[in-house]
């Protein structure tokens, strides 16, 4: 056992492939897996439903007080292999990818009161288990500390084009140069918001993985976790 917890922040641009990466070593390595942009998407589709979103502008006072009450929360299921997203009882895994809500949620992830309500969830997480987490400011905010932060960047063609790819596969409708606009202006919001905006921690690896595959990247972390921790994958992460 390890005296403390190992978390494994990874931050940085949209669609670089974190979460995908996220996963595989939560799997390679029996950790817990968190995906932070899940929880604020959740919110956003929330705050759609009921009307607090039109014309690109928030009704802050009306969301807040609906927050503390919002169980927003990771089921692992069976049949998929996967760990969905849930708001209580609907599962709201494919509700929250869709390119509607990715066009609302940097708007709704840049109030200060909606960030402290995730950040609680991915503080309450981390405190007792190895975790992997992916989003845009944990190991510059919410875990500080993090022994191995990781900052992914990508040429934002390829990223557009991989998630567009992605899209298509669910079945969803897309055009490329809408997806390639929705990275850029996440991007944008996501690095000039006041509170913690998308930065590099001064003490991340940066893993640019434009032209890596996935075996690249698990090759490339697996020498990370050896050097620190003296870790070495406990199952097939496949
Ligand atoms: O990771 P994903 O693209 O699903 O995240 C959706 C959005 O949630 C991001 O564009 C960003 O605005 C916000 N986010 C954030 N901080 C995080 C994770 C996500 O602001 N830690």
């Amino acid at each position: 056992m390890y005296e403390k917890s190992i978390i494994i922040a990874i931050d940085g641009f949209s669609s670089t492939g974190k979460s995908s990466f996220a996963k595989r070593i939560a799997r390679a390595y029996g950790f817990l897996y968190l995906d932070s942009g899940a929880l604020y998407r959740a919110v956003t589709l929330f705050a759609m439903e009921n009307g607090f979103i039109s014309d690109g502008s928030i009704d802050v006072a009306g969301l807040q007080p609906f927050l503390g009450d919002l169980n927003i929360h990771f089921e692992y299921s069976q049949k998929e292999g996967r760990s969905l997203t849930y708001m209580g009882g609907r599962n709201v895994e494919d509700d929250i990818r869709t390119l509607q809500v990715s066009g609302c949620v940097s708007l709704v992830a840049s109030q200060r009161y909606v960030r402290n309500f995730v950040d609680g969830i991915l503080r309450e997480h981390g405190r007792n288990s190895n975790v992997v987490m992916d989003g845009r400011d944990i190991g510059t905010t919410v875990f500080p500390d993090a022994g191995v932060k990781i900052f992914m960047t990508a040429d934002v063609g390829i990223r557009a084009a991989r998630r567009a790819a992605e899209l298509r596969e669910k079945g969803e409708e897309c055009d490329l140069a809408a997806v390639l606009k929705n990275l850029q202006e996440r991007d944008y919001i996501d690095s000039h918001r006041e509170v913690s905006p998308l930065v590099q921690a001064p003490d991340a690896i940066v893993l640019d993985n434009s032209h890596m595959t996935f075996d690249d990247q698990m090759l490339w972390i697996a020498d990370i976790l050896r050097k620190k921790y003296g870790l070495e994958p406990i199952a097939d992460e496949g």
